[in-house]
């Protein structure tokens, strides 16, 4: 059950009370939160007198539930901004590793000329073998931070690890939680104490219930801005590098509060058909797309078989203008 507490209530007595119901306790406004699992029946007399209102809930999906906010949860970096009463898209993209200052430079140059405020690249890159190009590191992070300074785009880069997460916070504007970081719960709890956006990929063998209860340890440590996002799960089927789960990416517009943004450059894992999985997402009213584009994709040290050449990809964010109109979107 979620508790919001009258705004009069002090930090002690929310801890005492939070205590008492075995609850977790963070601000939000100018009131205390707690989550219980407590039932209402339980709640004591003493208690309710500080309760401004309650929201019994039958599952651990709490915070991230439409039954405790029906609205969509409005997420804003920079100028840019998505959920709430917005109907806007936006495209996040770029390289999936930063490799060198002229690589990311020519990228941001090419967002800056299609009007895309968000550039995504990967400086700790989370491999498979350890044996490949595993990212610039902090390195990588002081160029992004150039480019911002030059470009003024915003940044989103990715945590692998709690090693590098304070760098990572430090530098980035959205922090990005992988695929395979997505059960880490001491980076999950940390960027709950933070107050910048987080965007949290499904990992690939995760149910939709598990990703949630991701979501929820970082709203639960009083972030409320989460977006989440599919980038294809692992079925059967290895033709495609994994299965673009647009099915799981209705439930959670339908059943949670938070934004979602949806990765086809992963999904499909081969450029031919991101474009194509790109146009569809955007139909299907997604909050956000995340597109790898490189500038010489063959050279890519990372994903080089699923990033976008500048052409298709300029070619793509025209598509993708035409096709949120008729849907009643904008692409930001
Ligand atoms: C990435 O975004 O480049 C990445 C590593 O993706 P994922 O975590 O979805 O595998
Ligand atoms: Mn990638």
């Amino acid at each position: 059950m979620i508790i919001h507490l009258n705004n009069s209530v002090s930090a002690q007595t929310a801890n005492e009370i939070g205590e008492h119901l075995k609850a977790i306790v963070f601000k939000e406004a100018d009131y205390y939160v707690l989550v219980t699992p407590f039932a209402q029946k339980d709640i004591p007399t003493s208690v309710q007198a500080h309760v401004q209102s309650s929201w019994p809930m039958d599952s651990d999906i709490q915070l991230a539930s439409k039954n405790y906010k029906s609205e969509l949860r409005r997420i804003r970096w920079g100028n840019t901004e998505i959920g709430g009463d917005t109907d806007n898209t936006v495209v996040i993209a770029g390289p999936c590793s930063i490799e060198s200052w002229e690589q990311i430079d020519a990228t941001a140059r090419l967002l800056k000329s299609l009007n895309i405020s968000t550039l995504r690249a990967g400086c700790y890159k989370p491999r498979t073998s350890p044996y490949t190009f595993q990212g610039l590191g902090l390195e990588g992070l002081k160029m992004l931070a150039e480019v911002r300074r030059q470009y003024g785009l915003n940044i989103i880069t990715e945590v692998k690890d709690s090693s590098h997460i304070e760098e990572v916070i430090e530098y980035t504007d959205i922090v990005q939680i992988g695929a395979k970081a997505m059960y880490d719960q001491s980076i999950l709890r940390r960027c709950g104490e933070i107050r910048k956006p987080i965007l949290l990929k499904r990992g690939f063998g995760t149910t939709l219930q598990e990703f949630v209860q991701a979501a929820e340890f970082i709203l639960s440590g009083g972030n409320s801005e989460v977006i989440l996002c599919e980038r294809g799960i692992r079925t059967f089927e290895t033709k495609t590098r994994f299965t673009f789960d647009l099915c799981g990416a209705a439930w959670l517009k339908q059943h949670t509060n938070c934004p979602v943004i949806l990765d086809p450059s992963h999904a499909m894992g081969y450029a031919y058909g991101v474009p194509d999985l790109a146009k569809a997402s955007v139909a299907f009213g997604c909050d956000g797309l995340l597109i790898e584009t490189h500038p010489n994709p063959k050279l890519a040290k990372s994903d080089a078989a699923q990033q976008l050449d500048f052409e298709v990809f300029t070619k793509l964010m025209g598509d993708m203008r035409n096709i949120a109109v008729a849907v009643g979107r904008e692409i930001i």
